[in-house]
């Protein structure tokens, strides 16, 4: 039996005036002999830990922590390291125990925008529970493996007294999930979401709205299985809702409302907890809305919390909706069947909902100012998908042979892609391109949108070394959004196909310019039906 000290014995023991700030009312329960409390802990939360601190504590948690593996996944721009923690029982270390367990695996992770840091702390708190024998969050390891990333974005974190959001470049981490440019968000993809496979991945922010603890939004785009959406409509967020308010807090959608309408974050997959939910995980969105710092990483801890006590207990059921999500992507692609939103929007779900709205005041205000609480009823939530323009999902797209670089991408996400070891003359559907236009997006000056035009059914020529993509295979759905033209994260969008785009008026590419009537097509080609092709898999990179 393990004897637990509570901090604030430790503290009396060493002389150290402990004063709780006004506001707070926080119990962080008792932490075991010898394991080490983080910075913001030690400071009463007036400061966050600091990327240094945060290795620190994990190394001295590692140490005393029989349960807990500690590893680095990646460095980022600035050569900082990129930890990530593993707790299991039994303690495993590589993605292929964990399937073999049987249990959800679980990924935790915050910060990915540098200046969103207040969940971040209340995550530390619970990794250290996580690996104390006999806490509750410990004993819940006998259903759950739990991988946690604390910090995605350590260099936009201690680029500023306040981070930034982006990371040393400016750039947007969140925003490069299917473009993977930069090395944090290339690593954690690769080697924690790819590797790791988990059923459910949490996203910590700051953001959102008062009066709000936390608040929360799982993927919401019209393509992505709508059982992995539903799972956290129906069950998860009801279960934080419920372990938030043991301890008088509150939780709701992110993002803002008014007396009419709540709207809702973005669709995009680039977007984290969209990219999870396009590669068959429940991806979920925390935002931590403004409030005192120890209340909000508190309200995260309790967040991330409620979850896994959930997945513990529903561990089948979120394992076997993750599966049939999986499988249900395969099935679509292999008898081709419905259809892929290139562009969508939110519309009202078809229940009315209840909410509060905060006039004034805030945890910024001046003292004196004027606070309003009002309580919204029969409103709309503004998050429900739909489809404002559909292409018929394919069997297969075909790729040129020598366009390495978006074949290089989809490789990064472990998408299967095949290559024809023989010259094949397949019918496939072309696209006319009516217009090519460029805007600037992130750090592209001018991504490429195609418009499209006719779409032709033809018999075309594919030399040997053409790719392959198959519809059917678990990331099926992340494939047809990255290979039709039109969508907002396609290869074509993000510059890696620019040298086979062609112009409108510059003819086919049959022949030569000016003197082929043909109009020009889009660089991928749609396979309609199942079709025999001599291929082989491209090996990932
Ligand atoms: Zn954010």
């Amino acid at each position: 039996m393990r004897t637990f000290v509570r901090l604030c014995t430790v503290l009396a023991v060493l002389g150290v005036v402990f004063t709780v700030p006004a506001t707070a009312q926080v119990n962080w329960g008792p932490v075991g002999q010898g394991y080490p409390r983080t910075a913001a802990e030690l400071n009463g939360f007036s400061a966050h830990t600091r990327h240094l601190e945060m290795w620190d504590y994990l190394e001295r948690l590692r140490t005393v922590s029989r349960e807990m593996r500690l590893g680095t996944y990646g460095e980022t721009r600035q050569g900082r390291s990129l930890p990530y923690a593993v707790f299991s029982r039994p303690l495993l270390s590589e993605p292929w125990e964990a399937a073999a367990l049987g249990k959800p695996v679980l990924l935790f992770a915050a910060n990915v925008h540098g200046g969103e840091r207040t969940f971040r702390e209340g995550l530390l708190v619970l990794m250290r529970d996580l690996a104390t024998p006999g806490t509750e969050a410990n004993t819940l390891l006998d259903q759950v493996t739990v991988v946690v990333a604390p910090q995605i974005n350590p260099d936009g974190f201690e680029a500023s007294e306040r981070g930034q959001r982006g990371n040393s470049w400016g750039i947007d981490l969140n925003r490069d999930y299917v473009k993977l440019e930069h090395p944090s968000i290339q690593s954690y993809v690769q080697n924690l979401i790819g590797a790791w496979r988990p059923h459910l991945l949490i996203d910590g922010h700051n953001g959102g709205a008062r009066p709000y603890n936390l608040n929360y939004q799982c993927t919401s785009h019209y393509d992505s299985a709508i059982a992995l959406t539903d799972i956290c409509d129906d069950e998860i967020f009801p279960a934080i809702d419920d372990k938030l308010a043991t301890e008088g807090m509150k939780a709701w959608y992110y993002q803002r409302g008014d007396e009419q309408e709540w709207n809702t974050g973005g669709s995009q997959v680039r977007i984290g907890r969209n990219y999870a939910g396009m590669i068959n995980s429940v991806g979920i969105l925390f935002e931590a809305p403004s409030q005192e710092l120890e209340i909000g990483a508190r309200a995260g801890y309790l967040g991330y919390f409620a979850v896994m006590e959930w997945s513990a207990r529903n561990a089948q059921h979120l394992m076997n909706t993750v599966a049939a999500a999986r499988a249900e992507t395969v099935a679509l692609g292999a008898v081709p069947t419905g259809q892929i939103a290139v562009e969508m929007e939110y519309a009202a779900e078809d229940e009315l909902v209840d909410y509060e709205i905060v006039r004034g005041g805030g945890f910024d205000a001046e003292p004196g100012e004027p606070v309003d609480t009002i309580q919204v009823t029969a409103a709309r939530l503004m998050k429900k998908p739909v489809a404002t323009k559909l292409r018929a999902r394919p069997w297969a797209y075909l790729i040129p042979r020598d366009a390495e670089a978006a074949v290089e991408l989809l490789l990064r996400h472990g998408i299967t892609v095949e290559r024809l070891t023989e010259p094949a003359q397949v019918v496939v559907q072309a696209y006319t391109v009516q217009d090519v236009t460029y805007e600037r997006q992130y750090n592209h000056a001018a991504v490429a949108r195609i418009q499209v035009g006719d779409v032709l059914t033809e018999t075309r020529d594919f030399p040997a070394g053409t790719y392959v993509v198959p519809t059917a295979q678990s990331l099926g759905r992340l494939a047809a959004h990255m290979l039709e033209v039109e969508t907002e994260d396609n290869v074509v969008y993000w510059n890696l196909m620019d040298a086979w785009v062609p112009r409108p008026g510059t003819g086919g590419q049959q022949g030569p310019a000016g003197q082929d009537q043909e109009p020009p097509v889009a660089p991928i080609f749609k396979v309609m039906t199942p079709t025999r092709l001599a291929a082989e898999l491209v090996e990932g990179r």
